[in-house]
Parts: C-alpha cells; structure tokens; sequence
C-alpha cells in the first residue's frame, strides 16, 4: 500500500495490527454460527459501524444501537461548521445500511447478569456478545453526541455557520489537534476574519506527534494569519456564552491580558462516555472511564464482553482509525471464541498522525518520519476521507 493510500485512511496510521483483519478475510465468505447469538453493538461511532459492518457481511445475527439516527464523521465537523453545502455529507443514516439491525435509543443499562442491556423507556435487549463503542465526547461542533434527529443534526451546524458568517472576529479555545485544525479552517474559509487561538501551553498539537511536525503546525496557522496566544488560558470561560456571535465580548486571560471578539468555539476537553454502563461494569474501568481491556479486546473480568475505540482503555491516541482496527479484532474474536480457535491479540506500533490545516495545507508524520505538507493536504485536507465512510456504509455520497 502506497503512502497516499494510507494517508487516505486516517488522522493515524501505522503499520502493524492488521491481524483482526486478516483473519476475517481468509475466513471468506460466511462462518457458520450456534443458533442464540445475538451480538449486540453499542455505539455507531467509527468502531460501531465497522463492527456492524463486518457482522453483517459475516451473516451474524446483531444489533447496533445509537442514539442518533445517523452516523456522524466528526473528523469533517469542523468544516461542515463552516462550509454550506458540507454537512450533508457528514452524517450517514444508520438504518439504509443496516435496515432492521439497527435500533435507535440511548443504551442506559447494562445488565451483565441477565445479559442484557437496557435503553431509555425499558426497551430490553439480549446479548450472548457485547461490543461497546460508546467513544468519546466533547464540545460542539467538533462532537454532536446528542439525541437528535438527522434533520436536527444537519440545523444545528447550518446555524453555526450563520454565526461564523455574522463574527467579525472568532477566538478558538485549545490549541490541541482539534483547535489547530479549527483555526485553520476559519481562517481558510474567512482569511479576512481575525482568528485568535489560545492555549494553554507553548507547543501546539498532540504530545505524541514530532517537534517539528507541532513547529511546523504553528507555521502554518501563521502564515494563514492565526494570531496565537500561547502559554495562556481564558479564566472566564463558563461565564462566556460559545458558538453564538456576541459583538466585542470581552474575555480575559490567566495572565491578565483582556481581548475582545465576536464568536467564541471551544476545543478542548476529551470525556469518555461510559454512563451506560458506569454501574455495571464500575469494577473494570479506569479512572478516565474507560474500560480496562485485555489484549484481546475483552473486558476485564468478561468473556463475551469487548471495548472498541475511545471507550477502550489502551495505551495510544484516541482516534477512529484505531477503532475500526480494535472492531475488527472484537469480531474476530467473537466468530473465534465461537468456533474455538484461538484469539487473536490487539498491540500498538508506531503513531503517524496529520492534521488538516483547511482544505489547501496539512501537517503529519508517517512511521516517525515528517510528511511534506503537499502530501498531507492531497491525502486528508482536500476531503477529510469522507469517501471512506461513504464506501464504508455502502451508501452514495451526496
Ligand atoms: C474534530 C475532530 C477531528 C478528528 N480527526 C480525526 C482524524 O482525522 N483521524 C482519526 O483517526 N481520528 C480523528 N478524530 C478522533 C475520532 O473522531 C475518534 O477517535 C473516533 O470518533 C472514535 O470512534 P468511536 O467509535 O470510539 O466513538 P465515537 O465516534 O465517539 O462514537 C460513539 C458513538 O456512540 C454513541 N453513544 C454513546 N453513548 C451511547 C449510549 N449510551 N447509547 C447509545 N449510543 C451511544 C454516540 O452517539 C456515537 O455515535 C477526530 C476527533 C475530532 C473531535
């Protein structure tokens, strides 16, 4: 596989953890399956639909459930902040690819006992095999963890583009992946818009990425006319009203400096949602609410239970790439565990990550080594791999 081609998979890629899937592959075809199974998904994240999928395709009786409607490609929300016309293409209704398979509702209980988990107003549905994908959840637009229709999720970032169409001026809070890449999509689409971003320490981006890769991140918010302020933390925040346009707010800082603008968006925050199963499986989570793992994927103290993706408590960055490969091993696992093969185990590698800086620029690295921004810009920016999920979900992009 080319560079461009893995460029064209994820924020990360990295070269071993093919295992799961490999497997799954030679099987070929569908495995025959003991009569009472019945695998129950939760979450139709970037791990659920890949786990749903690849049931489907393995003729295994399951169920996946979220509360949306539609699947959410978070990786392209900040653009479709931004962008009319985008956001359409970000949210990929559930039940056209999975028809009956798939159950709208928020899971509230787990019940390991009587193995089953419960929904909002007492729905109650069987496992013999649990995966849960619940992920992870922070603030708007970068997430829209919300019960809400297709509709409600397609009005919610039309509004916010009307809000960036109204502010003359945006400060974006949090200079991680997520506030990088959201400054450089403003100041993309408006470079006559004045974009501030602030955070908290000096270097910008992800720990895990190299010292010239985060450098190179701040050379290009400048050169796009980012202003940052680094170093620094806004101490009003909850006081300060987000994504609305507010003329000439005033927010201060830990240092004492006092700025002014417009439009505030907030970055920052990562919180695992565990609440389903917070009760239930309390014994086996760690302190972040993720859940302890074996490497195998199963949940510490249960054999039928996996964690894929986000809610998983793994040594690595938090990224959907990662839980499409956990969701492969998950079900490799399962359809093994069933046919009494042995299981198969889930390691970490090398971290290559890139980050799109709009649609014209990127920054990242690829096994340790610093890609060229071009490369980076061809294989992410430009469309932010919505084709792969479009494919993915067997549906037609918009
Ligand atoms: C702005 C942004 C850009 C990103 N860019 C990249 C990138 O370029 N590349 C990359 O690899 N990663 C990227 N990431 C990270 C990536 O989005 C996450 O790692 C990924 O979404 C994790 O997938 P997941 O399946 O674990 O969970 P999620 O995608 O968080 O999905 C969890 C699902 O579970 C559902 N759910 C939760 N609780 C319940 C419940 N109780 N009942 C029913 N349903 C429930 C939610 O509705 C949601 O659909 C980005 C993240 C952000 C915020």
């Amino acid at each position: 596989m080319s560079v461009v081609e893995r460029l064209g998979e994820n924020r990360v890629g990295k070269k071993q953890q093919t295992v799961g899937v490999l497997n799954l592959q030679q099987m070929g075809g569908q495995v025959s399956i003991p009569d009472g199974v019945h695998v129950v998904v939760v979450g139709g994240g970037f791990g659920g639909i890949a786990a749903a999928q690849q049931l489907k395709s393995q003729g295994i009786d399951f169920t996946l459930i979220d509360m949306r409607d539609a699947f959410h490609h978070n990786v392209a929300a900040l653009r479709a902040s931004l962008q009319p016309g985008f956001v359409q293409r970000t949210f990929i209704p559930y039940a056209e690819t999975f028809g009956h398979s798939f159950v709208q509702g928020r899971v509230e209980q787990v019940d390991t006992h009587r193995q089953l988990v419960i929904l909002q107003g007492g729905k109650e549905i069987y496992y013999s095999h649990l995966i849960l994908c619940t992920g992870s959840d922070g603030p708007f637009p970068g997430r829209f963890n919300i019960e809400a229709s297709y509709e409600t999720a397609i009005q919610a970032y039309q509004d916010l583009i009307t809000q960036f169409q109204a502010a003359d001026s945006v400060l974006v809070v949090g200079g991680g992946a997520t506030g990088v890449e959201m400054a450089a999509e403003i100041k993309t689409e408006y470079p006559d818009k004045k974009v501030v971003l602030i955070h908290s320490r000096i270097a910008l981006a992800d720990t895990e990425l190299l010292p010239s890769v985060r450098q190179q991140a701040k050379q290009v918010l400048l050169e796009k006319g980012v202003e940052l302020l680094l170093g620094q933390k806004v101490c009003n925040l909850s006081e300060l009203q987000l994504n609305v346009t507010q003329k000439n707010t005033v927010v201060k800082t830990d240092k004492g400096e006092t700025l002014t603008t417009d439009l505030i968006i907030c970055c920052t925050g990562l919180k695992i949602n565990s609440a389903a199963y917070a009760s239930s499986l309390s014994d086996s989570m760690a302190d972040s609410g993720a859940l302890k793992v074996s490497n195998h994927l199963q949940v510490e103290g249960f054999s039928n239970i996996y964690a894929v993706g986000d809610c998983a408590d793994i040594k690595e960055p938090k990224l959907a790439y990662y839980a499409s490969l956990h969701a492969a091993v998950a079900v490799t696992n399962i359809i093994n565990s069933l046919s009494g093969k042995g299981l198969t185990s889930y390691s970490t590698g090398y971290v290559s990550m890139l980050l799109a800086m709009g649609r014209d620029d990127g920054v990242g690295q690829f096994n340790g080594f610093r890609l060229p921004r071009w490369l980076v810009a061809f294989g992410k920016s430009r469309d932010l791999l919505l084709w792969k999920s479009w494919k993915e979900m067997q549906q037609k992009q918009p």
